[in-house]
C-alpha cells in the first residue's frame, strides 16, 4: 500500500500501540487472503484510534459509511458500551457477507445493524429525528462532500465525525483523478465550515476529526 507516513515509522506506531482483538486479528488475516481490495482495511493502528475516541467522545450512537468486511465497525463496537449501536452501511453483498459472519463471532457484533445499498439513500430513507454522537466517513471519496453534508445535521451537538483516508496517498499535494478532487474540496469544505472544528491528523492515510459545536 502506498502510505505518505511510510514503512518503518507507521509500523514502530503501531508496535507501541495497543493491539487488536484476537478476532479483528482473523478478520484482517482472512480478508487480506480473500478480498481483492484488502488495502481498505482499516487495520490495527486506525482502529486502535477509533476504538479511543468511541471510549473519550462516550459515544453510543454511532454511523458508519463503508463498513466493507467490517474491521472498523467491529473495532468500534467492541468500545461501546452494552447500549451502544452502530448503523453501518455498504453497497457491496459479498465483502457484508464476510462482516456478519464475523460478527457472529463475537459478543458485541448484536450492536451493528447493517444496510446493504447506497448510504446515501439509507440515511435519506431514516426518520428525521435519528441522530448520532460518531460519524465515521471511509466509503467512496466522490461522494465525501455528501456524506459529510447529509450526516452533520444528524451529528448531536459536540458529537464527533471521523473522515478517512484524507490525504488519498499525498495526492492531495498534487490532485488528479477525479476522486483526488474530490478529496480536495471535502478537505477545503470541512476547513471552512463554521459549524465544526477540525484537526487533520497524519495517522496512515489522513484521518479528519470535526467537532460538531
Ligand atoms: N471501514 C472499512 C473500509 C471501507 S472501504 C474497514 O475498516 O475495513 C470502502 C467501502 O465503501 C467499500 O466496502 C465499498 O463497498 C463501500 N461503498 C462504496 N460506495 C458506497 C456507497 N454508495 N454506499 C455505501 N458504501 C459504499
Ligand atoms: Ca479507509
Amino acid at each position: 500500500m502506498k502510505r505518505l507516513v511510510r514503512g518503518t515509522i507507521e509500523d514502530y506506531c503501531r508496535e507501541h500501540s495497543a493491539s487488536p482483538s484476537a478476532l479483528l486479528q482473523d478478520l484482517e488475516a482472512y480478508t487480506i487472503a480473500h478480498c481483492a481490495q484488502s488495502q481498505m482495511l482499516t487495520g490495527a493502528l486506525e482502529g486502535t484510534l477509533l476504538r479511543i475516541l468511541v471510549q473519550l467522545t462516550g459515544a453510543r450512537r454511532i454511523l458508519e459509511i463503508g463498513m466493507f468486511t467490517g474491521y472498523s465497525a467491529l473495532t468500534m463496537a467492541e468500545a461501546l458500551t452494552e447500549d451502544g449501536t452502530i448503523l453501518a452501511c455498504d453497497v457491496n453483498p459479498e465483502t457484508t457477507a464476510i462482516a456478519h459472519s464475523f460478527f457472529e463471532r463475537s459478543p458485541h457484533g448484536r450492536k451493528i445493524e447493517v444496510h446493504l445499498g447506497p448510504a446515501l439513500e439509507t440515511l435519506a430513507a431514516l426518520p428525521p429525528d435519528r441522530k448520532f454522537d460518531l460519524v465515521f466517513i471511509d466509503a467512496d471519496k466522490e461522494s465525501y462532500l455528501d456524506y459529510y453534508e447529509a450526516t452533520l445535521p444528524r451529528l448531536c451537538s459536540g458529537g464527533l465525525l471521523v473522515a478517512d483516508n484524507v490525504l488519498w496517498s499525498g495526492a492531495v499535494l498534487k490532485p488528479e483523478r477525479p476522486s483526488d478532487h474530490a478529496i480536495v474540496a471535502f478537505n477545503d469544505h470541512v476547513k471552512r465550515d463554521t459549524r465544526v472544528e477540525n484537526v487533520m491528523l497524519s495517522v496512515r492515510d489522513g484521518v479528519t476529526l470535526a467537532r460538531k459545536r
